[in-house]
This record gives structure tokens, C-alpha cells and sequence, in this order.
């Protein structure tokens, strides 16, 4: 067994219960066999002296007094001699001095060398009138001896002594092989306990051996296992309880899972940018509007310090404002790079029971932003606008009252510029409603199939009297039947700003065309002037309200500097796009495109 194995078998259930088995094995063998053997040594040796006595006692009645008294050694040996095989005894017979007349172990001849046996115990009790008992050595023999001595009574008075001695090997030899027997059943135990406690070790550590594997698995995270095959006991209990546990944390994780899956999918999808950091401002997490805003890599922002990963100053002075006084603060951001917006940033701690980090919400304000300027913009050019007219309404009216109305030679000329203004208010107000109106969002447009080169023909045929003005020719190339599914007089309105536009910024005798191409499923109508043209730097602010190339000329032409913003709101409406080519000096081409699908 290598080492580590028997360390762990050293401590492990499975010793320890064998060892049990086997110290009870051990301290109650060892008390049955202290105690049967001294029991048994002694009931032995108690029935070998009992079965001595009483053959003396019959060998006794055998005896002849005379033989005794007379010292008849021939019969007395005789007697001894043919009696001590059956009794398996050596027997004795010595007289009243303690001199051995017949001993059956001896031959006659030398029993007269014997020993004087007056001085043996059990000989003295026996003279005396008692039985004598006594067990030694015997130096003869060799072996330990057990001595019965019984009286030879002639009349009541002892004659002689009657000794019987056996062996006491046979004591002995039935105490080993009783020893034997309990020794064999005590290794046979030994065994039993050995295979047994195995086996109940087998039993019961099989459970807890599984139960032990799926608890380390369940240390590494892995809550499917469960304990099967379990017995109907306390480890049972047990087993069923650990089952329960990992069930339970089971269910737990995946409700934990499933909620931070939800709030992952908040957090990934948010628009407004995230980052959270701890009390030392470093990194926990960050969203990947966040990643985009300042073009950092998630994995490379979590961790590190707030500094290190986003490079700005603003942003990091707020977040260690917040976590200093645990107040919420915000900022307003403007970025260049990597993106060129303005954002609000809101940072708010994070507490638990002191502040433990702070969250800071970053919105893109930009749009917003544009719109306020788009819209103060707007303002100012409204009033700019209908600052103007109204201011030379004013001063003509004034001239009038302060006397020019009686001066008859110039007050119709007054009283003309002055409707001229009020014109170019009220164009500008009509532009401004429709501005406004297609703007809302709540326009509905009332489509329907419209013959292009129908309305073209109409449209201009209004601007007839103003074409003849300039001597332009305005020419309808449209195809005949060419059609189109839209609201028939806001195409209307398109065409008469463009229309108008190509006869206002033309020269003398000059041409406008309109005409169509095909496009892929949507028309493409362009209206094409020989006129000055726009220079390349203005083209792309062109179609934004109150948008002029030369303003002075614009407003001399009665133009708002809506015209176009109106187009382009219009065809946007009918989900088609606007454009212009166009040379300085040369002429303009404003074409729109129109679905047709
Ligand atoms: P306006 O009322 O001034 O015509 P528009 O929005 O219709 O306002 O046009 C904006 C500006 O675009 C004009 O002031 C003019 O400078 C320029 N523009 C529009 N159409 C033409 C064109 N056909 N040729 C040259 N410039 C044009």
C-alpha cells in the first residue's frame, strides 16, 4: 500500500470499526479465557482429587490389614501391580513409619531403596486418619504430580497409607487443548470481525464515500450531482439532506442566473452609457455604449483604474466628488474624440453602509443640443425676417403721416412699398404656417394617382407673365401619362418653389427644362435652369431654412429663403430624397426622387 493510501486507511472509518470489532473481540476473549481456564484448571484438578479418593477408598477395602502389619510386600506388590493399569494411577502403599511396602511403578526389588515417605504431606494427613492431598514436582518423574493419600485403618487406627498419584499432564493436556479451542474461535472472531466490519464499513461508507465526491463537486460549483442508492438510515438522512441542499442552491443559482441575465440585457441594451466603479475608482463594469463613446475594450476597461482605462479628467473629478461626499453630481461633456457629441453625465454613489463605489449614467445630449440651437436659430431668423418689412412698413408709414399722404407726387409710391412689404410678410407668414404645419407630424397626405406632366403644364402656366418678364423659356419635357401615386398639391407646391426659383435666379432669356428620368422602382423629376448657379461651398446648406446664397437678392426676388426647407419636407413626407447639381455661372439642376413602389 503506498503511504498515502495507508495514511488515509489509517484514518479512515473503516479501521477504526474493525479496530472496535476487534478490542471487543480481544477484552472479552481474554476475560473468558482468564476466567475458563482458572475455572477449569480448578474443577479438573477438584474431580481428578474426588476420583483419586474414591478409587483409593475402594483399592483400600482391597487391602489386607495383615499385609500391612506383616509387611507382606510379595502380595501387596502383586495387588498394586495388577490394579494400576486400570486406574491409570501409580499406587502406593506405605506403613505406618512411612516406609514403602508396594509401589506399582517400581520393581519389588527397589522398593526397599525408596525414600522414607513419612515427611510428603499428604502421607503425614493420611496417618494422621484424614485424606491427604497435595500436587508437585515430581523429581522422579519429572512432572508435576497430583497426590491422594487415604488411610489404611485397621479398628479404627491408621496402619498404613494408601497413595494414589496421577499425572498431571492430563489436566494440563485437556487445559491446551480447551486453550486451543478458545484461541482458534478467538482468531476465527478475529476474522469474522475483519470480514464483517468490512463489510458494514462497506455499507456505510459507500454513501458517505459518494456523498463526500459530490460535495467536493459541489465546492467547485457543480450543483447536478445528487446522492443515489440512499440507505434508509441517518446517513440516509443525511444524504437525503445534502440532496436537498444542492436542489435548493440549485434553483437558487439559476433564479440568480436568469436575473443577471435580465439585468445583463438591460444593462448591454441601454442607449445612455454606464459605468460602475468601487470606492478606489477602479473599473467594475461598463456598458457597450460606453465602449463606443470612448472606444475602449470592455475586457481591457473592467479592473483597472477609471484614469487608466478612460482618459478623462471631467468624468474622473466627478466620480471622486461623488465618492468623497456620497452626493450625486453631474456635468455637462463635450467630446471631440473618439466622438465628436455632447453628453450629460450623472455619477451617483453606490451605498451599502458607507459609499462603496459610485454609478455614473452618461446621455447623449447632442441632438438635444442641435434642436435648442436649430430652434433659438430659427428665432432669430423669424425676427430677422419679419424685422425687416416691418420695419419699412414703419418708416413709410410714419413718412406718409408726418405729411407725404399730401404729397401727391410720391405717397402712391409709398403706399405701394408698403403693400410690397406686406406681401413679402405674408408670403413669409404663408411659408412659415406651411413650414410649420408639415413640421407637425400630424399631416396626413392625401394621395392619389397624379398626371406629373399635367401638373407641370399648370404650374407653368402660372409663372407665364413672370417667364415673359426675363424671357425665359420654361419647357415641359415630362413624358405624357407619367404618374404618380401623391398628394397632388403639396407636388404642387414642390414644383412652383422650384419652378420659381429657376425663373428668379436665371439671367435674360434664359431656359428651364423639367423633366424625368426612370429610376429603379421611383421617378426622378429635375428642374434644370441656365441660371447663375450656386457656388460648390453652398451647395450642401442649401435645402436648411432661411439658407441664402445672397440674402439681398433673395429678398429683393420676394424670396423667405423657405422655399427649398419646404421641398425638402414635402418629398420627404412621400419617403423620396432631394438633391442639386449645380456650376456657378452656369445653371442649377434641383431634382427630387418619388417612390414609386
Ligand atoms: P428663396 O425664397 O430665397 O428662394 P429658397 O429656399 O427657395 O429661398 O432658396 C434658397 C436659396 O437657394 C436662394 O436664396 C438662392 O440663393 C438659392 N437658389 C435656389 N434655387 C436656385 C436656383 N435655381 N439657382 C440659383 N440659386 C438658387
Amino acid at each position: 500500500m503506498k503511504p498515502k493510501r495507508w495514511l488515509a486507511f489509517k484514518r479512515s472509518f473503516k479501521l477504526k470499526l474493525i479496530f472496535s470489532y476487534v478490542f471487543v473481540i480481544l477484552v472479552s476473549f481474554a476475560l473468558v479465557a482468564f476466567f475458563l481456564d482458572k475455572s477449569l484448571e480448578k474443577n479438573s484438578l477438584r474431580n481428578l482429587e474426588s476420583s483419586l479418593v474414591i478409587q483409593g477408598r475402594l483399592i483400600e477395602d482391597l487391602i489386607a490389614a495383615d499385609n500391612i502389619t506383616k509387611e507382606d510386600r510379595a502380595s501387596l506388590d502383586t495387588l498394586v501391580k495388577s490394579i494400576s493399569p486400570e486406574t491409570k494411577c501409580r499406587i502406593t502403599i506405605i506403613n505406618k513409619k512411612g516406609v514403602v511396602l508396594a509401589d506399582s511403578e517400581k520393581p519389588q526389588q527397589y522398593i526397599p531403596d525408596m525414600e522414607n515417605h513419612i515427611g510428603r504431606p499428604e502421607v503425614r494427613t493420611a496417618l494422621a486418619g484424614a485424606i491427604g492431598i497435595d500436587t508437585r514436582y515430581s523429581p522422579t518423574l519429572k512432572i508435576d504430580m497430583l497426590y491422594a493419600a487415604v488411610p489404611i485403618k485397621d479398628h479404627n487406627e491408621s496402619i498404613g497409607v494408601l497413595r494414589l498419584a496421577l499425572p498431571l499432564s492430563s489436566v494440563k493436556d485437556t487445559l491446551s487443548v480447551i486453550r486451543k479451542i478458545v484461541f482458534a474461535g478467538f482468531v476465527f472472531s478475529l476474522v469474522l470481525a475483519f470480514v464483517l466490519g468490512s463489510l458494514v464499513a462497506r455499507k456505510t461508507i459507500g454513501p458517505i464515500n459518494r456523498m463526500i465526491q459530490i460535495s467536493r463537486r459541489f465546492s467547485e460549483g457543480d450543483f447536478s450531482r445528487r446522492v443515489i442508492r440512499v440507505p434508509k438510515d441517518e446517513i440516509g438522512e443525511l444524504a437525503d439532506t445534502l440532496n436537498k441542499m444542492a436542489q435548493d442552491i440549485e434553483d437558487k443559482i439559476r433564479e440568480i442566473k436568469a436575473q443577471n441575465q435580465k439585468l445583463a440585457a438591460v444593462f448591454n441594451s441601454m442607449i445612455e452609457g454606464v459605468i460602475i466603479v468601487d470606492k478606489e475608482s477602479r473599473i467594475i463594469s461598463i456598458n457597450p455604449t460606453i465602449e463606443k463613446i470612448f472606444g475602449v475594450a470592455k475586457k481591457n476597461a473592467e479592473g483597472k483604474m477609471f484614469l487608466e482605462a478612460i482618459r478623462n479628467n471631467d468624468i474622473s473629478e466627478v466620480i471622486g466628488a461623488v465618492l468623497r461626499k456620497g452626493e450625486v453630481a453631474s456635468l455637462e461633456l463635450t467630446l471631440r474624440y473618439p466622438v465628436n457629441r455632447i453628453f450629460e453625465v450623472n455619477a451617483a454613489p453606490i451605498f451599502d453602509t458607507s459609499v462603496t463605489g459610485c454609478l455614473v449614467v452618461i446621455h447623449d445630449i447632442t441632438e438635444i443640443r442641435r434642436l435648442e440651437t436649430v430652434r433659438s436659430d430659427f428665432v432669430a431668423n423669424v425676427s430677422h425676417e419679419l424685422k425687416t418689412p416691418l420695419t419699412s412698413i414703419k418708416g413709410f408709414v410714419e413718412t406718409l403721416l408726418e405729411g407725404a399722404l399730401d404729397d401727391r407726387e410720391n405717397n402712391r409710391t409709398f403706399v405701394t412699398i408698403i403693400r410690397e412689404h406686406a406681401e413679402r410678410l405674408n408670403n413669409l407668414v404663408n411659408d412659415l404656417l406651411s413650414l410649420a404645419h408639415l413640421e407637425s407630424r400630424e399631416i396626413t397626405l392625401d394621395k392619389k394617382d397624379v398626371d406629373l406632366r399635367r401638373l407641370a403644364e399648370g404650374v407653368i402656366l402660372g409663372f407665364k407673365a413672370q417667364a415673359k418678364k426675363k424671357n425665359i423659356a420654361i419647357a415641359d419635357e415630362l413624358p405624357e401619362g407619367l404618374s404618380i401615386n401623391a398628394d397632388k398639391d403639396r407636388l404642387e407646391q414642390v414644383l412652383t418653389n422650384l419652378i420659381d426659383n429657376a425663373i428668379k435666379f436665371n439671367n435674360d432669356k434664359g431656359s428651364v427644362r423639367v423633366y424625368s428620368r426612370e429610376e429603379d422602382a421611383a421617378i426622378k423629376i429635375i428642374v434644370e435652369d441656365s441660371g447663375i448657379g450656386i457656388p460648390g461651398k453652398d451647395l450642401p446648406r442649401i435645402f436648411e431654412r432661411f439658407y441664402r446664397v445672397d440674402k439681398a437678392r433673395s429678398r429683393e426676388l420676394g424670396g423667405t429663403g423657405l422655399g427649398l426647407a419646404i421641398v425638402k419636407h414635402i418629398v420627404e413626407l412621400h419617403n423620396g430624397s432631394v438633391g442639386v447639381e449645380s456650376a456657378e455661372g452656369f445653371g442649377s439642376a434641383f431634382w427630387f426622387i418619388l417612390p414609386t413602389a
